[in-house]
């Protein structure tokens, strides 16, 4: 007799056949495991929301990712770089509103000029905050010697997406040479770990030719990486991409979004005390999606702090929400979203995965 969905759903672990059961819920069981997940973050992580200022950094990239839209081949974006008083202002915005934390993101760049303007807005940061703002880079795959710089002069988290877990999808959505090597950037997200940073990573879901077992790879592979944070959305197509070719193999949008909510939701059940945001991209298909992420297991929030002059310009992929609201704007609005939400806000605190502290507090010689 096949197993019931809830005898599943209970198990201490889940196999890969199990997780395609679980993404394939619908009707009373996808209830049941959005429950689920809901009391698993309540028991493990809370109901504190934790904010991310978000600075799109420079949408110079070196890389030519056949899904993204300021990928190096596409000649439409004006390409731009924050000044560093801009950075700052957004710092201050982030410190003054009590987001306990910003994101510095870019486009992949590993040039000397480039690094060291990381390291000096670190730097800066660190300064104008007395420490107080964490701060977490999503910049690519770098050398070791960057990570660590980067790590010694205030970054202490850093967000790299294996976009998928799949060795064969990840060659069909990037182009298959030296520049986009799928064990250089596993092997990134080992050295980070080694280096000391809070480790994030994520997938695309919903991509031309993902299946569900790709997708239960993918949550086994976060597992087994012992990831510390994830970042997971829908995949959107973008006009000006090659992957744009293949629209009308893409699952519905509405499909797209219901499945990043199942992926939240399980791997909340799998890896309870992480962190998860609820992604823009989520709220880019359905106007409430990061509600509904944060209802069934995410706990992150990345408002964005880019100047608004630059957002037309990080457009990675269509309908990005939010163009034109400015940071304070944006604050109300998601004070008010979170509190529908039935969650509250971490305000002032850097909010690191419960799951890195105990996993870094247990190796402590001190
Ligand atoms: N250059 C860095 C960081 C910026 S890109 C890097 O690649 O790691 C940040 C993320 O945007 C990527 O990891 C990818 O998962 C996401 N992204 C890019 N294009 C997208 C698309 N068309 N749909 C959904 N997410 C996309
Ligand atoms: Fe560049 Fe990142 Fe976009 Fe790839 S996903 S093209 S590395 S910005």
């Amino acid at each position: 007799m096949p197993e019931l969905f809830s005898e599943i759903l209970k198990k201490e672990e889940y196999s890969q056949s199990d997780l395609v059961v679980l993404l394939n819920a619908q009707g009373k069981d996808r209830t049941a495991l959005f429950t689920h997940a809901a009391g698993i973050k309540k028991q493990f992580v809370g109901n504190k929301v934790y904010f991310r200022g978000l600075v799109e950094l420079s949408n110079i990239c070196s890389k030519n990712c056949l899904y993204c839209g300021i990928r190096a081949g596409n000649p439409k974006p004006d390409r731009y770089m924050v000044t560093e008083d801009e950075v700052l202002d957004a710092a201050r915005f982030a410190l003054e509103n009590g987001y306990g934390s910003m994101v510095l993101q870019s486009g992949e760049r590993c040039d000397d000029s480039f690094v060291a303007t990381v390291t000096n807005l670190l730097q800066k940061i660190k300064e104008l905050s007395n420490g107080k703002l964490g701060i977490t880079l999503s910049m690519g795959e770098q050398t070791e010697k960057t990570y660590r710089d980067w790590f010694d002069n205030g970054a202490h988290r850093y967000l790299i997406r294996i976009e998928t877990s799949d060795r064969e999808l990840y060659y069909k959505i990037h182009p298959n040479n030296k520049k986009h090597d799928f064990d250089v950037r596993i092997n990134a997200l080992k050295m980070l770990r080694q280096i000391g940073y809070n480790v994030g990573s994520g997938v695309m879901i919903g991509l031309p030719f993902q299946t569900i077992e790709h997708l239960a790879g993918d949550l086994l592979f976060l597992k087994n990486l012992d990831v510390d944070m994830v970042g997971m959305g829908p995949f959107i197509e973008h006009e000006e991409t090659p992957l744009y070719q293949y629209k009308d193999l893409l699952w519905l949008k509405k499909e797209r979004f219901d499945m990043s909510l199942k992926m939240v939701a399980i791997l909340r059940i799998m890896m309870k005390d992480i962190n998860i945001a609820a992604t823009t991209a989520m709220q880019a298909i359905d106007k409430q999606g990061r509600e509904k992420a944060l209802k069934v297991g995410a706990n992150i929030i990345m408002p964005n702090l880019t100047p608004v002059k630059y957002r037309e310009d990080y457009l990675l992929y269509e309908d990005k929400p939010c163009l034109d609201e400015d940071a304070s704007e944006c604050r109300n609005c998601l004070e008010a979203r979170i509190h529908i939400a039935g969650d509250e806000i971490g305000f002032g605190e850097w909010g690191d995965s419960k799951h890195f502290v105990k996993r870094t507090s247990s190796s402590k010689v001190d």
